[in-house]
């Protein structure tokens, strides 16, 4: 990688730390440019036209449902996203399905979140617990493979999960919590890795762990197109059809069902609470605050000066909290401090360099796009 000075964006708060970015004649850079190309007309879209495009999505949801017992599913995670949509779904008459993955890393926080919530809506819930030797043997081959992106196993399995559950119930709306005004901001291309890469996840469990794939229900690209063309199933972000305000919905979920907030985005989980605050900016000089506070000042939720006063103090509380976690994880995962210290002094390797479908899946969806929807 060529030696670049340091510079941040002068309207958001992305930084050279994205390999990638570029900045006009005033600073201004090229995430958060995109994202207002792409993304400006939902966060100023005419609050009627937006209605009348809910009404429309939501009369097609339910048709679909008729007979069934649920007419979506709604993957829920504990964070505010998800929960949120499950609770706008009731709100606007429709019979969700939430399901719930769960690893062996969910915070008790967020169990109680999710329990509370399911409980006050008066909803089903159906958990995939994935067996933990099993996926601590996952785990270890991708930190044996030294890549970055350790949570495409969860990524992938929560995928894989919510296409089960639709297809299996005939259910064709699958509604997630992802939106344009808190995450429509592209996450730089080297921070992750392609979430539908079954193949990747089985050569880098066979070349480091040897570890048998039995509960975990990695999706390929297949397999997406599969539940996509012949259950018909797909993915909506409902969010964007509504009015989103991250922390008015927080404040609502606070007061009517004892939800209780993480101080940052993904913090549900232990694991991904570690992952984002200690192991990628230690071993690979990321902080995907970065990203998430950068859409929330494009789309007025938070200023400038606010996210830099808070990228300045480490991702956790405080030191002690940082060191409850590395000995939780380090307690979990069977590691020895010096496997720690080796892990993060090693230095990073690509997910491509062990196999990966993206681009099978890349064909597929030009395929797919040529002759089903021109
Ligand atoms: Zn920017």
């Amino acid at each position: 990688m060529i030696d670049r000075p340091y510079q941040m964006c002068t309207r958001c708060v992305m930084d050279t730390s994205a390999p990638d970015i570029s900045f006009d004649q005033h600073g201004v850079c090229n995430y958060c440019t995109d994202f207002l190309e792409n993304s400006g007309h939902i966060l100023h879209e005419d609050p009627a036209a937006k209605r009348v495009r809910l009404d429309t999505f939501v009369a097609k949801v339910k048709a679909s449902g008729k007979g069934k017992p649920y007419d979506c599913v709604v993957g829920v995670s504990g964070g505010v996203d998800s929960s949120w949509v499950l609770v706008k779904a009731v709100e606007l008459g429709l019979r969700p399905l939430p399901v719930h993955m769960d690893n062996g890393w969910n915070s008790e926080l967020a169990q109680n979140n999710i329990a509370n919530l399911v409980k006050g809506l008066g909803l089903d819930l159906y958990t995939h617990v994935i067996d933990w030797n099993e996926y601590r043997g996952l785990m270890q081959a991708f930190f044996d493979a030294d890549v970055v992106d350790i949570e495409l196993l969860y990524d992938n399995a929560m995928k894989a999960v919510n296409f089960q559950q639709a297809a299996s119930f005939g259910v064709k709306f699958i509604l997630s919590g992802s939106n344009k005004t808190s995450e429509g901001l592209v996450m730089p291309r080297s921070w992750h890795a392609f979430k539908f890469d079954k193949k990747n996840i089985k050569s880098i469990s066979k070349r480091f762990g040897n570890v048998k794939i039995v509960t975990f229900p990695a999706i390929g690209a297949f397999d997406r197109v599969y539940f996509e063309l012949i259950h018909r199933v797909t993915w909506s972000s409902i969010l964007d059809l509504l009015e989103y305000n991250k922390y008015e919905a927080m404040k609502i979920l606070t007061e009517k069902f004892s939800y209780k907030p993480y101080p940052y985005k993904h913090y549900e989980s232990i694991f991904t609470r570690f992952y984002q605050g200690f192991i990628l900016p230690r071993k690979f000089g990321i902080d995907k605050r970065r990203v998430h506070f950068s859409a929330l000042i494009i789309s007025g939720q938070l200023t400038r000066d606010a996210a830099i006063a808070d990228l300045s103090k480490l991702p956790y509380q405080d030191e002690q909290a940082l060191q409850e976690d590395i000995d939780f994880f380090l307690k979990k995962m069977k590691w020895s401090r010096t496997d720690l210290e080796n892990y993060l002094t090693r230095p990073r390797k690509e997910h491509e360099e062990y196999g990966s479908e993206e681009r099978v899946y890349q064909i597929l969806k030009n395929i797919y796009f040529s002759v089903f929807h021109y």
